[in-house]
């Protein structure tokens, strides 16, 4: 054990997860001689969503907590739906997640040796060339229960085998014609021991390799081979792969020439209430317009979260809460929630803006005069300072902030009532203005010159605070509002509905004509902010000098417990 390593365990007070148990517990008994190496293996078919985050943190973190090594390896054996576009985006989003890689691997890099090995076993009379199509071959499977059916090419002779994976890489054989199988074990208990397909024929150009392979290994064939090649010593993973590490130890067994193996462990998955997260989803929610892009901020994808204002933070964060286990379960979405409001609720400068904005006059106030104010940026960083706000006769105020005719509780602004504007003067309501259709056009109110803060009477207490924007001091800005993209708790629950049909049609609602004060002129996309009373808020990335942008991260209190 290393003197890091030694330091780390001795230190380690909280209750470690069982991967970190596992790890300790190796180090402890020296095995591989202290070294602890990891990877992050994502196919580049998609960009990379909030599970993922949960497998970075895993694979990233104990590399980091052990000294150890983690490497970033694109599992790119299907050249079907691979691009450099994904690969380019994961590498973005694994950086921002404040992790770094010590190696970028390519499984597509290993295609020789993997070819090879294929070879060694064919010549060893543990593979053959099947030349039934797949149903034929998935009919002979068996269930669980019931044993396999030996395939008729099962005993084909090597020289022949050999000849004819020759030729499934030459562009000879159709794809489908021809297949590769391990020769295991058709009656095993463990169905991917029954004759696993290790090859399969594709007349598509690879974004690395191009047109020099027309043979590909299958996933099973190159995820523990690729381990056992870069000297990973913990590959972890998500729980559907338990049934598969058998085969996973037996490849590398057959390949390997020396004590070392790579062990696999398996951890749950992360899922939430109210989201989807299989790339294949995701896609199809692209492609058919349902949301903007893979940024979306309504999407779950990493990008999707910074685009709508998630810090790297709050998922480091929520992914300790959440923690790992071996045991499959649904979380709720409002860890998330609350993970990003604790985030940002210590670092996010609380503002005034206005989203649906209605005019007040200060009808006692003289007219032309402008005041500053204090307003303090974040009372819960002493740190962050305060900044000047100018306060004018007209302001802008929510709409809901003024009834006509409240009823008792109702602690803003109604005709007689007083409230405080935050970080300036007491106001009482005297009235408001309406228009032909009875929609009120302006509030009228009377402010009392001895409440400032330093005056007389700044303590006064009235029971409702309210926020305001200057009317000659605002700028204009656009503000969308995000909420969830599904209306229900388990999208992929229900067998019986597509998930087109469970989507939230207020997912997205754009209120153009908001106010907001004139501090945020210089806000630059993704900057978050808290607009007081309000929630959480980001500048999205379409934001320009001329048209601001906000993305609603998440509001302040949780709105959807009430609806329920
Ligand atoms: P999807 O099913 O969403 O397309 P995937 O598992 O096919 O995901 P990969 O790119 O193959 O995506 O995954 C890379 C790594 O991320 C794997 O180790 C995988 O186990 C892990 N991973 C994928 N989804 C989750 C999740 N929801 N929670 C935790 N880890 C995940
Ligand atoms: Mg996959």
């Amino acid at each position: 054990m290393s003197e890091q390593q030694n330091t780390q365990i001795e230190e380690n007070k909280k209750s470690l997860n069982f991967i970190e148990q596992i790890v300790e517990n190796d180090l402890r008994e020296g095995k591989n001689n202290g070294k602890i190496q990891t990877r992050f293996p994502p196919e580049p078919n998609g960009y990379l969503h909030i599970g993922h985050a949960k497998a970075i943190c895993i694979d990233f973190g104990i590399a980091q907590k052990y000294g150890g090594v983690c490497n970033l390896r694109f599992d790119d054996t299907n050249p079907v739906k691979e691009d450099v576009e994904y690969v380019d985006s994961i590498m973005e989003d694994i950086k921002w997640l404040g992790y770094e890689w010590e190696n970028v691997f390519y499984a597509s890099d290993y295609f020789q040796q993997l070819w090879d090995f294929a070879v060694q076993l064919i010549k060893d009379d543990k593979a053959y060339i099947d030349e039934q199509s797949a149903e034929e071959i998935a009919k002979q499977k068996g269930t669980p229960t019931t044993p396999g059916t030996n395939s008729p090419y099962r005993n084909r002779p090597v020289e022949e085998s050999l000849s004819l994976f020759e030729k499934m890489n030459t562009g000879e054989i159709p794809e489908g014609k021809m297949v590769l199988r391990a020769k295991i074990d058709m009656a095993s208990s463990n169905m991917h021991f029954r004759d696993p397909i290790i090859y399969r024929v594709l007349h598509i150009a690879h974004h690395r390799t191009g047109t020099t392979w027309k043979a590909y290994p299958m996933y099973d064939f190159a995820h523990g081979q690729s381990d056992y090649f870069e000297g990973v010593t913990h590959s972890l993973c998500t729980l559907e792969f338990v049934v598969h590490r058998p085969l996973y130890d037996w490849f590398i067994d057959e390949l390997a020439t020396d004590d070392y193996r790579p062990h696999q462990y398996e951890f749950n998955k992360l899922q939430f209430t109210y989201t989807l997260l299989s790339k294949r989803n995701l896609r199809a929610m692209v492609e058919e317009g349902i949301v903007s892009g893979w940024d979306d901020p309504r999407m779950p994808t990493i990008s999707g979260l910074r685009r709508r204002g998630y810090t790297p933070n709050s998922i480091r964060i929520l992914m300790d809460r959440i923690g790992y286990t071996k045991f499959d379960g649904i979380n709720d979405i409002e860890l998330f929630e609350f993970s990003i409001r604790e985030d940002l609720n210590k670092c996010a400068t609380r503002v005034s803006g206005v989203i649906d904005p209605i005019k007040l006059v200060l009808t006692n106030y003289p007219e032309g005069q402008t005041e500053v104010m204090q307003a303090v940026n974040n009372p819960e960083d002493e740190t962050a300072g305060s900044r000047e706000v100018a306060f004018s006769r007209e302001l802008w105020i929510e709409r809901d902030d003024f009834m006509e005719d409240a009823p008792k509780k109702y602690f803003r602004l109604t005709p007689g009532n007083e409230v405080r504007l935050k970080n300036a003067y007491i106001v009482k309501c005297t009235g408001c203005e309406k228009d032909e259709n009875g929609n009120v056009t302006t509030v009228y109110a009377e402010y009392d010159p001895q409440t400032r803060s330093g005056m007389p009477e700044a303590d006064r207490k009235v029971k409702g605070t309210i926020h305001w924007v200057s009317v000659p001091h605002s700028i204009d800005a656009e503000v969308r509002l995000y909420d969830r993209l599904f209306l229900v708790e388990d999208p992929k629950g229900d067998k019986d509905k597509d998930f087109r049909e469970l989507l939230n049609p207020d997912s997205l609602i754009v209120k153009t004509g908001c106010k907001v004060e004139a501090y945020l002129k210089d806000a630059k996309p993704f900057d978050n902010f808290q607009f007081q009373r309000i929630g959480y808020f980001n500048v999205d990335k379409d934001s320009t000098d001329k048209q601001l942008i906000f993305n609603r991260t998440v509001s302040l209190k949780d709105s959807w417990k009430k609806q329920c």
